[in-house]
């Protein structure tokens, strides 16, 4: 027998072993760690989900008046904001009633953290949390152990209609800046390993890497693909162009985190020859939307209430307010995430009765490319910069691979050391030579389309 042979045979074994041992370690993890009955749990919310519209309306709303009441009772910011409008949370009756609260603000919540927090939540216990991505104001924000258990569960939940189960084999490129530190350490090294895991860094694709991940791949057989979107493109592209085809079936590919565009999609379902799942969510919120086997969007109404801010929500397209069901440390009302959308009431023909996102439209991503040839996702930057409290705002614009402008709109204790230290980090980035052009501006305008791009690259 060959030692390729051999290692064939080997694999072969070792690997449905492996899913199943997953399997048991998600089980145990869910069960001894967690103290979830997820099995349950998950069955509980298909049920749900499944009972109609209505019902499913129904169920939103009751949910939706409970965390209000909770809101008024425990947060300051929501007591003194009803009071002032003299309104009673039992005033709420129906959804139009809604439109009488103001909706919740990027601004409101960087001014006001400490008043939205709930008093019934002692903060030590709270989890700090904070937007990355390449889009969206930065903004931190905090939630609670129940948030994060019906979070994933959501996760679980949607993922299985892109084919993920518990303990099968998932490849995952994700470039979030903490998320990948974390997967380096040994403690995520053996999460990754007991789920069933594998990472490529999203921050950090080159040519030499993606081949070589996809090397590993070939024999490794991850049955879904999770990617940020502008990731699987790169992935997706040169693959194409060294005419790498996978020899064998992937179940499906979610892709998240940014606008997936129909050209990411075209390219990608070519080259992995299987479906790309559209995942729409936010740090903030969780899980807002999933694609389903028929191309639709669905809205994940077990943890969330979504209004259009238009006057027409089923036709003209309006920005997304979401309402978390869930998150009782730090309730978000209302919350204007900064994205684009209209409703569909099209009944799916997948089956499933969860209402539709008939289009999302509105967020928008870059990515760095340096002379070299080296390629860096704009959240890179993002993630760094959105901890400085003397930054409000920032868009670093890629003009050509020689110069990179950076608008900076700051507050009065900045200093000199952070304007040296956000050049050094992108001359870091996109190599020594690159001249950074810092202007201070009194602030950066959102462009029609809606939201801010913190990261524009020009080259193509
Ligand atoms: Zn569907």
């Amino acid at each position: 027998m060959s030692g390729q042979t051999r290692k064939h045979k080997l694999m072969s074994i070792f690997t449905p072993t492996k899913t199943l041992f997953s399997k048991m370690a998600w089980a145990a993890y869910n069960t001894y760690r967690k103290g979830l009955h997820y099995r349950q749990r998950l069955a509980d919310m298909d049920a749900r989900l499944n009972e109609g519209r209505e019902s499913i309306a129904q169920f939103q709303w009751e949910r939706l008046r409970k965390l209000l009441r909770h809101a008024y009772q425990t947060t300051p910011y929501y007591q003194t904001l009803l009071d002032s409008l003299h309104i009673q949370p039992d005033d709420i009756r129906q959804p139009r009633d809604l439109l009488q609260i103001p909706t919740l603000e990027k601004s409101t919540i960087r001014a006001q953290l400490d008043e939205l927090l709930s008093r019934a939540f002692p903060k030590h216990r709270l989890m700090k949390n904070a937007t990355g991505g390449s889009s969206g104001t930065p903004l931190i924000f905090y939630q609670n152990r129940a948030y994060w258990n019906q979070r994933n569960l959501s996760v679980y939940y949607f993922d299985r209609w892109a084919g993920w189960d518990f303990g099968e084999r998932q490849l995952i490129v994700w470039g979030s800046l903490p998320d990948v530190d974390r997967a380096m350490g040994l403690k995520q090294r053996m999460n990754n390993f007991w789920r069933n895991y594998r990472w490529l860094n999203g921050f950090d694709l080159t040519a030499e890497k993606m081949i070589d991940a996809f090397e590993q791949m070939q024999r490794w057989r991850p049955q879904t693909i999770l990617a940020y979107a502008s990731s699987l493109h790169l992935f997706a592209e040169c693959l194409s162009e060294n005419q790498l085809t996978p020899d064998w079936k992937l179940k499906g590919i979610i892709s998240s985190a940014e606008m997936l565009y129909p050209h990411y999609r075209k390219l990608a379902e070519n080259v992995f020859k299987t479906k790309v799942y559209n995942r729409y969510g936010g740090r903030e919120v969780g899980l807002i939307a999933m694609e389903c086997k028929a191309g639709r969007l669905h809205i994940n109404c077990h943890d969330l209430y979504i209004e259009i801010d238009s006057d027409a929500p089923y036709t003209q397209p309006g920005e997304i307010l979401i309402t978390q069901l869930n998150n009782y440390a730090m309730p978000f009302i209302r919350y204007r995430i900064g994205d684009v959308g209209v409703l569909s009431d099209e009944v799916c023909p997948c089956g499933n009765s969860l209402p539709i996102l008939g289009d999302l439209m509105g967020r928008t991503t870059a990515t760095f490319r340096t002379r070299s040839g080296k390629l860096i996702h704009g959240g890179y930057f993002t993630q760094q910069f959105y901890e400085i409290k003397t930054v409000v705002q920032f868009q670093l614009i890629q003009e050509s691979y020689d110069l990179c402008r950076l608008k900076l709109v700051v507050n009065d204790k900045f200093t000199n050391e952070t304007h040296e230290w956000i050049v050094r980090q992108i001359k870091e980035a996109l190599g020594e030579n690159v001249e950074v052009r810092v202007e201070f501006v009194d602030q950066i305008p959102p462009p029609t389309s809606g939201k801010i791009a913190f990261t524009i690259s020009k080259i193509e």
